[in-house]
Formats: structure tokens, C-alpha cells, sequence
């Protein structure tokens, strides 16, 4: 969840600073830990300079973003210099709000140097040197979907083109595009690979147009020998940008280089998508990964810890894989959460300080049982609208303030993220999911009874699960 936020905060940074300050400035930031009791966010910045730089220009877009995204008024921010390497009583530096009382870090090596290497990994083709099919853990949730990934880097272009891999946020997709670019730039450095999401191929499109460039786009596309596309359903309804696509896609497709894709669903449930480009994108292998079972999640951990050089013992591992149930992404979250308190409070890991430290990880299990259809079910006995309703353009202001206090119990039940929400919603963008929750939180400080009235509906949702 905690990444979600940080990723949440990235696209809302990028509207309103540009995507010159987030690519530059925050990219290259990573959202170490949360701490919920102190209402403390820890930054990790790669070096002095980025922190320093941050500090002075951008702590009130910080805290005001993230105290949105955690639904906390005073959120408090600290950013910790990823690059010091000794002097550990100094990794953590009160850099930005001197109230805040500072954890004592007992090694904080791990996550700096990772943090770093994530930094300088990336090359211009924008592979992540750290995804690789090594540390891709297979099980049988995967293993069809690594098996074909694997295959297609033996002789580009030939066997599954194109791969398509689908499946929910957090079980590896990603992951598996930039191992396949990995792997082939090992075996041969002269492949041209490109790694790219389809919201940035959108807006690279955008900005060909605006500053007429369409050649030089083109070029770059075509030229490539490996195109790896993540998250394809984001050309949804773009249908200038679609068609572009599909002229790419042709090009590259008749030349037989390889094209790997990812999405949250299949093909032909992606909404939005001209059935000629779906019938394009199903007609190579079509893939999914779904979440892994009990033992695949252990040995996950197992595995991020030991690329960690950490000892996760086995109990710990049992432990934190059984407590959660939503995605790996989570779940490394809750393996970092865990080491980094023991870390920071130099405690050693014990099965009872995992306990402790979850312990709110397992109320925010309950939570996420909540889902989208039990909230919208509960709305429609409360105020009599219903999901299309909901979906509609329609904006009377009864059914207005309705959906925006849908949005904020989805947000705040469900932990997924406000593009979740705003898609979920009729294909809302983001901006209308935070400026929901703004005037919601703003109602619940002026109205009381309307307080009480929001309590009862969360209550009767969670009775009712
Ligand atoms: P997606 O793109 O499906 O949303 P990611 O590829 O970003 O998910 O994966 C989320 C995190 O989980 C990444 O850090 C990734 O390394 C990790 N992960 C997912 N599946 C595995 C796996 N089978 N083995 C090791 N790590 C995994
Ligand atoms: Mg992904």
C-alpha cells in the first residue's frame, strides 16, 4: 500500500510541479517506511544533494500530497541521506520539520545501497537491472508466464510474438518485462531494447504532436528490436495515440521483432481498446500470473531477504507470507517493514516483534476484504444510487456529494489507489478522486452529524462483510 501512496504521489506531483521536477527530483526518492503512530513518512533520497535540494523546494508539496494520500493532517516528513554510509546515528536527519522525534537507526547499509543501485541501473532502453528472471521467483501461480518470458529471449521474435502477461497489481509483471530486457541484452548488447509504460508512450505521443515531432517518435519506436510495453490498458479510450499504436505494432510485428506486453486483464476485457488492436494484442501467447499460494510467498521472502543479506528465519517467513493476502508487492512491504523496525530500533527479529510490527497489517487485512462492490452496496441501501449511477456523467448535486463519499470510504477502506477508484468510477481521472476526499474530510471537520452519518455506513459495511 505504503508503494501505492508513493506511486499515487508521483502522478499527483507530476500534474501539478511537471514531469521535468518528478523525473529529476522524485523518481529518484523512494518512500522507506511509514510510521502511522508518530504520522511520520521516511524519504530516502540517493544522495545529499537531491535531499538538501528537496528539503528547500518542495517540502509543502510533500506534505500536502501525502497528508491527502495517508488521510492525515499534520503528516510530518523526514528525508534520510541514502548515500552516508557510516555515520549511522546521521542516516536519519530530521531534515525538514525539527518537531519530529527520530527513530535510532542501527544499520541502515540495505536499503541505501539499494536504493542507489536502483538509481543508476537505469539506462536509456529503461531497463531496471534489478529484475531478473534469478531473482523472479517461479511457482505455479507464475510458472507458465516465466517459462514463456524465458523462452522468447532464446531467439527474439520468433516464438511467442507477441507475449502478452496479464494479471492484478504487485504479482510480477513488471518485474518480468525488465527480466526478458535483461536477459537479452546479456546474450546480445547490439539488440536495441525498450523498456516503456504505456502512460508514458501516451504522453511521449502528446508531446510529438505539440511540438511536432511525430518523426523522431516514430523513429524511436521503430528502430528498436525488443519493445517490452507495460501496463497497455492506459491507451485506453486515447484513440489518436491508439492508432499510432497499432501502425507501430504493424511495423515492428512484420519485421518479427519482439513485442512483450503487460496488463491488468485480458485482451478483450480491456475497455477502451479498438477490437483491432485487441485482436492484435491476443494473438501471440496470452499469459496470466495470479497471487501465489503460501509456500511460493515464503520463498519469496526467503528470496528478498537473502538478496538482502539478511537471515529470515523460517517462522518469521511463515508469518508475514500468511499475513498477507493481496499482492507481492505487499508483501515485500511487510518483509521491509519488519526488518527495518528491528533495524531502526536495534531489536533483534523475533517472531513476537513480527507480530508487533504487523499487528496493524492484520487490521489492515480486515480492511481490504472491504471492497469496491461492498461499499457501492452499501451506498445504494443509504442514499438509493446505484453503481451506474455512480459510473454516469450525471452531475445533480445530490448524486455528486454521493459519489464523492464513495470515493472516500473506497479510498480509505480499500487502501487501492485514487486511478483504482477514479476507473472503477466510470473512468474518473485521479485529480476528481483527491478532490473528493478534500471535500469530504472538509464536511467531516464541519459537520458532525454527517461525521457520525459516514461512521454508521463504514460500520454497517464492515457488519456486513
Ligand atoms: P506488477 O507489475 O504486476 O504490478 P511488479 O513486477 O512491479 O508487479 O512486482 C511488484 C514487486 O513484487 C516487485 O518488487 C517484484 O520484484 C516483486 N515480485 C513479484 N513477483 C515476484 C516473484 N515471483 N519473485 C520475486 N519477486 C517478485
Ligand atoms: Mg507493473
Amino acid at each position: 500500500m505504503v508503494q501505492g501512496i508513493w506511486e499515487d504521489f508521483l502522478r499527483i506531483a507530476k500534474e501539478e510541479a511537471g514531469s521535468r521536477v518528478v523525473d529529476t527530483w522524485f523518481k529518484v526518492v523512494s518512500l522507506y517506511q511509514w510510521d502511522s503512530i508518530s504520522k511520520t513518512v521516511y524519504l530516502i533520497a540517493p544522495n545529499a544533494f537531491v535531499k538538501d535540494w528537496i528539503s528547500s523546494n518542495y517540502v509543502d508539496l510533500l506534505k500536502l500530497h501525502l497528508g491527502r494520500l495517508f488521510n492525515i493532517d499534520s503528516i510530518k516528513i523526514v528525508l534520510i541521506d541514502g548515500s552516508k554510509k557510516n555515520k549511522k546515528t546521521n542516516e536519519i536527519q530530521n531534515g525538514l520539520d525539527n518537531s519530529v522525534a527520530c527513530l535510532v537507526p542501527a544499520k541502515l547499509d540495505r536499503p541505501k545501497t539499494s536504493v542507489v543501485k536502483r538509481v543508476r541501473s537505469k539506462s536509456k532502453c529503461n531497463i531496471n537491472f534489478n529484475y531478473q528472471f534469478e531473482n523472479f521467483v517461479e511457482g505455479p501461480n507464475n510458472s507458465l508466464a516465466k517459462a514463456a518470458a524465458q523462452a522468447i529471449t532464446e531467439k527474439p521474435g520468433t516464438l511467442y510474438n507477441p507475449l502478452f502477461i496479464y494479471g492484478d497489481s504487485g504479482l510480477g509483471k513488471t518485474h518480468l518485462l525488465h527480466a526478458v530486457g535483461n536477459c537479452i541484452k546479456q546474450k546480445d548488447k547490439n539488440m536495441s531494447i525498450l523498456y516503456q509504460t504505456a502512460d508514458r508512450f501516451v504522453n511521449e505521443f502528446i508531446n510529438a504532436i505539440r511540438f511536432d515531432k511525430i518523426h523522431k517518435f516514430q523513429m524511436k519506436y521503430q528502430n528498436v528490436d525488443v519493445l517490452l510495453i507495460d501496463d497497455i490498458q492506459f491507451i485506453s479510450n486515447k484513440e489518436q495515440t491508439q492508432e499510432a499504436f497499432f501502425h507501430l505494432f504493424n511495423v515492428l510485428y512484420d519485421s518479427h521483432k519482439q513485442i512483450v506486453f503487460s496488463s491488468d486483464t485480458y485482451p478483450q476485457n480491456i475497455k477502451g481498446l479498438a477490437d483491432r488492436l485487441k485482436s492484435r494484442l491476443a494473438c501471440g501467447l496470452v499469459t496470466d500470473i495470479h497471487m501465489p499460494l503460501l509456500e511460493t510467498k515464503v520463498a519469496i521472502l526467503k528470496k528478498k531477504a537473502e538478496l538482502n543479506n539478511e537471515d529470515l528465519p523460517d517462522d518469521i517467513a511463515y508469518f508475514i507470507a500468511s499475513c498477507v493476502a493481496s499482492n507481492i508487492r505487499e508483501l515485500e512491504g511487510a518483509l521491509i517493514r519488519v526488518t527495518a523496525f528491528a533495524s531502526l530500533t536495534c531489536q533483534p527479529l523475533t517472531i513476537e516483534l513480527t507480530k508487533r510490527v504487523l499487528q496493524r497489517t492484520e487490521e489492515k487485512k480486515e480492511q481490504k476484504i472491504v471492497d469496491f462492490k461492498n461499499i457501492v452496496k452499501c451506498i445504494n441501501r443509504q442514499y438509493n444510487f446505484d453503481l451506474s449511477d455512480l459510473k454516469s456523467k450525471k452531475r445533480n448535486k445530490n448524486l455528486s456529494f454521493v459519489r464523492q463519499v464513495t470515493m472516500f470510504l473506497m479510498k480509505k477502506m480499500t487502501g487501492r489507489s485514487l486511478r483504482d477508484i477514479g476507473v472503477f468510477l466510470g473512468g474518473r481521472d485521479h485529480s476528481t478522486v483527491v478532490h473528493a476526499m478534500d471535500k469530504i474530510n472538509g464536511y467531516l471537520v464541519q459537520n458532525p452529524h454527517f461525521k457520525e452519518e459516514l461512521r454508521r455506513i463504514e460500520q454497517e459495511i464492515r457488519d456486513r462483510l
